[in-house]
């Protein structure tokens, strides 16, 4: 079926109901929503854009960008979200590698693509003529089948080119059912407030609200300002919101929380990086039995595995600790293994790469027969990512293959030592990486930014000696102003690595 199908019942269900807010401005309810995508969707079709084509999604979130999403769809073409955070060398590569006909830009975008791209079509959607394309005669949600593409979601690409996973309306919906089975479930008078960007989980997202009934808001900033968020939750009821690890340690260590705004918040689900334990904890003091965690991948769209909130929120359990700093288990509609480089299945607490089969994992990379091969084995993903099973069934995610150091023939997993470096007070973030040398193979260095000008290795080594075996410790410390990250917020260990050497 297709998902927007969902939008066409609402109109007719509930076509009062809030739909569509910026801020705290109601922009649409759902009959127009379904409306404005309608006509959108139309002046697509009258445009000579055809079913199965795609159309670029480049903008900071605005309310129109949730219409244009919408209108994609209902016209039967493939929405290609990209985030407008990306160098415009990158933009116009997926512009080219999707084949996109049209782009849906923001002013900002629009200067950028026109002087190079003069045969794409680019629609403002914060511009004049905008109000002329969803004032063009309806036409009905185009007939598609589960099969059918509906986004190509181009990973982040912290290694190579960006590749545009396949995901079909049939990915898309077994996301919604998995989202609702296990993370949170969504009435018609809750919201979501999309502070992340669109092109990635929180649009994802947009879709099981959209199915419940439920609210979009979209900040008047068009993105993260922990002020605007907070006076956002103060206003609304039963707010849902997506976050990256490190917006969710901003909102936590922000100190205009108010007890209206904490009411307001109903969930924050993060995930997309890794979350240290220790920053799980400063979240959970103040969001206690409001945070989730998932795991998934752009290959696998937000389900892999899930932290419900009833386990974050069990304190006194024996393995607290180390389910927080787990990444939950298996999603019910989706089978998880840990397995060798053959394939074979490893035992609870080996570690392997994580696989996954089931209705959300995509139909192959765009184009890329040699990266599908790669990442699709009889019907399993290869995620690329390592981890093992506890006995319970809790994923824990080790680092990927490459981000692992072996130094003197033993390995050295630099999540654990992130993980106990950010428990000293003077370290605000860091990232560990291994250095090429003679002796060991390869000697662990750690990328540390100080809180309030910290710069003490001394300090930082007798910590580790306290916490973790001697030869795990790093080697050397390097003290930076900031880590390299991409537009994700993702630490990009290669450029950091290159930038050391
Ligand atoms: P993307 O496809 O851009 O969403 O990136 C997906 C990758 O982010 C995964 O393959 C993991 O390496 C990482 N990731 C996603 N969720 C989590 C999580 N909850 N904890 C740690 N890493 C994560």
């Amino acid at each position: 079926m297709n998902c927007v199908l969902w939008l066409k019942r609402k109109a007719l269900q509930a076509p009062d109901a809030p739909a569509l807010l910026r801020g705290t401005r109601l922009v649409a309810d759902h009959a127009t929503l379904a409306r404005r995508a309608a006509a959108l969707a139309g002046s697509f079709v009258a445009s000579g854009l055809v079913p199965g084509e795609r159309v670029m999604l480049l903008s900071a979130n605005q309310p129109a960008y949730l219409e244009a999403l919408f209108a994609i769809w209902w016209a039967g073409l493939v929405a290609v979200p990209v985030n407008a955070k990306l160098h415009p060398r990158e933009a116009a590569y997926i512009l080219e590698q999707s084949g996109a006909k049209a782009v849906c830009v923001d002013e900002e975008w629009r200067d950028k693509l026109a002087a190079s791209f003069t045969d794409v079509r680019l629609i403002t959607l914060d511009g004049g003529e905008y109000s002329q394309y969803v004032m063009h005669p309806p036409i009905d949600v185009v007939d598609v089948a589960d099969s059918a593409l509906a986004w190509l979601f181009y990973t982040s690409g912290t290694t190579g080119r960006p590749k545009g996973a396949m995901l079909t309306h049939g990915n898309l919906a077994a996301m919604c059912l998995n989202y609702v089975a296990q993370v949170d479930a969504i009435a018609p008078a809750d919201c979501i407030l999309h502070a992340a960007p669109l092109s990635h989980g929180s649009g994802l997202y947009a879709l099981p609200h959209l199915m419940a009934g439920a609210a979009q808001v979209v900040p008047e900033s068009g993105g993260f300002v922990e002020d605007e968020v907070i006076a956002l939750l103060a206003a609304h009821r039963g707010v849902t919101m997506f976050a990256a690890p490190t917006m969710v340690k901003r909102l936590a260590r922000h100190a205009g929380w108010t007890a209206r705004a904490l009411r307001g918040l109903k969930l924050i689900v993060y995930g997309g990086g890794p979350m240290y334990v220790a920053d799980a904890e400063d979240a959970l003091r103040i969001f206690a039995g409001k945070l989730a965690q998932i795991y998934g991948q752009g290959e696998t769209p937000m389900t892999i595995t899930a932290l419900p909130r009833a386990v974050m929120n069990d304190a006194a359990h024996l393995r607290f600790r180390e389910r927080l700093a787990s990444v939950g288990v298996p999603f019910t509609g989706v089978e998880v293994r840990v397995c060798d480089k053959a394939g074979r299945e490893l035992p609870v607490g080996e570690v392997g790469e994580i696989r996954v089969r089931g209705g959300t994992v995509m139909a192959g990379y765009w184009r890329d027969a040699a990266a599908t091969a790669a990442a699709l084995s009889e019907g399993w993903l290869l995620t690329g990512d390592l981890g093992s099973f506890d006995a319970e069934g809790f994923l824990t995610l080790k680092d990927r293959g490459k981000d692992l150091i072996i130094s003197g023939g033993s390995n050295i997993y630099p999540r654990e030592v992130e993980e106990v470096l950010l428990t000293h007070p003077g370290v605000a973030e860091v990232s560990v990486i291994g250095e090429v040398d003679v002796e060991w193979g390869e000697v662990v260095v750690a990328c540390v930014v100080g809180r309030d000008g910290f710069a003490d290795a001394a300090a930082l080594d007798a910590h580790c000696l306290r916490h973790i075996a001697r030869f795990k410790r790093p080697k050397q410390y390097r003290f930076l102003s900031a880590l390299p990250k991409n537009a994700y917020g993702k630490v990009l260990k290669t450029a950091l690595r290159e930038s050391l050497r």
